[in-house]
């Protein structure tokens, strides 16, 4: 058989990496746009829970992964100045350049046939293959060419963000939160390398106004988050890679495949950062999809339908989940006036995944002190 990969990302090469490597008479072919070592971005997390799933594709591509990334067993939530400690999660973090091309090179030994520098801007040539799978991105060129078939969907949420980097390796996961004037300014930031971390900048949509960065250049955008967060930075200035200001592209699509087209990844439905999974996802979507044509061999129809059937209940369950988190960003001010425990607790409790039995198991030591906190509160 023959499979032509759209897309050079997570999903695009480890499903071409699974297929090839089980498949080693089939001919698997990706197309990226970019050369092999351009990326946007930093770098990605995933937990410890997310890269069990992703072992089920192989787990010794998973392993080799696994020893380039940073790792820590703490999320910290700072609110009103305080630390809030959440323990007993383990998380995992790599460079997005460093995770593209450890999976090039599991492609490149099993055989995959990778094209780099080369934009496909439609679906038309897709006859040349039996599948064409769509894995490039959000802003899919193969989807968009079929739009109706599809029934592709997209909106923009209403918060704005920024992917930066800083020179500065943090202890764990943490989510600054800082208010100025009554403006809410929001950094998710993590390490990813001993000396680098993500800084994921956010404002909520009246704050973008309020502040005045909806007429600043990025520049300014830039200098006024390392202004505001310059403790939680060590005074280090944000570093800039293509680090545009935007708000969330959310997609979904009703159908996922059409004639030989499939759609995997953010290709198939964006996932928003602040579940911390689209990484994941993608590679889970990849790993679904091979196992389909593990299952269904030439059929490709069936191997499609299999696709579609089995993965979408878990995709639904954390999209609903994402919905979730992207209402709580998006309603931030509410939140401001919880004490620092309320708030974090209220955080972790945003998505409907989590619940406060489960956090009373996985996070003895938050639980307490949140008790504790509530006490001291209702004592006041
Ligand atoms: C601010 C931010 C923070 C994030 N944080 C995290 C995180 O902490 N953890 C996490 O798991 N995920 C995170 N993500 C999400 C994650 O980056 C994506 O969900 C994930 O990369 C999706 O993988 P993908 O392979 O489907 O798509 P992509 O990674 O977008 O890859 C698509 C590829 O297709 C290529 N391409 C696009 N169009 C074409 C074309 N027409 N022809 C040829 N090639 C093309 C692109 O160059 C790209 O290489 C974050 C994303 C953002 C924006």
């Amino acid at each position: 058989m023959k499979f032509k990969v759209v897309g050079g990302g997570p999903a695009g090469l480890y499903f071409a990496y699974l297929m090839k490597r089980s498949h080693p008479n089939y001919s698997v072919r990706v197309v990226e746009q970019n050369p092999s070592d351009a990326t946007y971005g930093f770098g990605v997390v995933l937990s410890a829970r997310a890269l069990s799933f992703l072992e089920g594709g192989d787990s010794e591509a998973i392993a080799r992964l696994t020893r380039r990334m940073e790792t820590w067993g703490e999320q910290h939530i700072v609110h009103k100045g305080v630390r809030v400690v959440v323990d007993g999660s383990t998380y995992f973090a790599i460079q997005r350049l460093a995770l593209l091309q450890e999976l090039q090179k599991l492609c490149n030994e099993a055989g995959v046939d990778l094209e780099f520098g080369h934009r496909i801007n439609s679906s038309v040539g897709g006859e040349d293959c039996d599948v064409l799978v769509a894995a490039d991105g959000t802003n899919s060129a193969i989807r968009d060419s079929h739009t109706l078939a599809f029934d592709t969907r997209v909106m923009d949420l209403q918060n704005y963000y920024a992917w930066y980097g800083v020179e500065k390796p943090y202890d764990a996961h943490t989510l600054t939160f800082a208010q100025r004037d009554g403006d809410i300014l929001c950094g998710h930031h993590y390490r990813f390398t001993p000396t680098m971390s993500t800084f994921v900048a956010e404002v909520d949509a009246k704050s973008w106004l309020s502040t005045g960065m909806s007429t600043m250049t990025d520049d300014e955008r830039k200098r006024l988050f390392e202004d505001v967060f310059s403790d939680a930075l060590g005074g280090n200035p944000l570093i800039s890679n293509q680090s545009m200001w935007r708000r969330w592209r959310l997609v979904k699509n009703g159908r996922w495949y059409y004639r030989n087209i499939v759609l995997i990844g953010d290709a198939q439905r964006s996932a928003h950062p602040s579940i911390g999974s689209g990484t994941r996802l993608a590679m889970e979507d990849s790993i679904a999809l091979w196992r389909a044509f593990k299952e269904e061999g030439t059929d490709v129809e069936a191997a499609f339908r299999r696709y579609e059937r089995e993965r979408r209940p878990v995709r639904d369950k954390l999209n609903r989940a994402a919905e979730r988190s992207i209402d709580w960003y998006e309603n931030m001010p509410e939140k401001m006036d919880l004490s620092p425990y309320d708030f974090a607790y209220d955080y972790l409790l945003r998505t409907g995944l989590m619940t406060s039995e489960r956090l009373e198991q996985d996070s003895p030591k938050f639980m307490e002190h949140y008790r504790k906190n509530v006490d001291v509160v209702k004592a006041l």
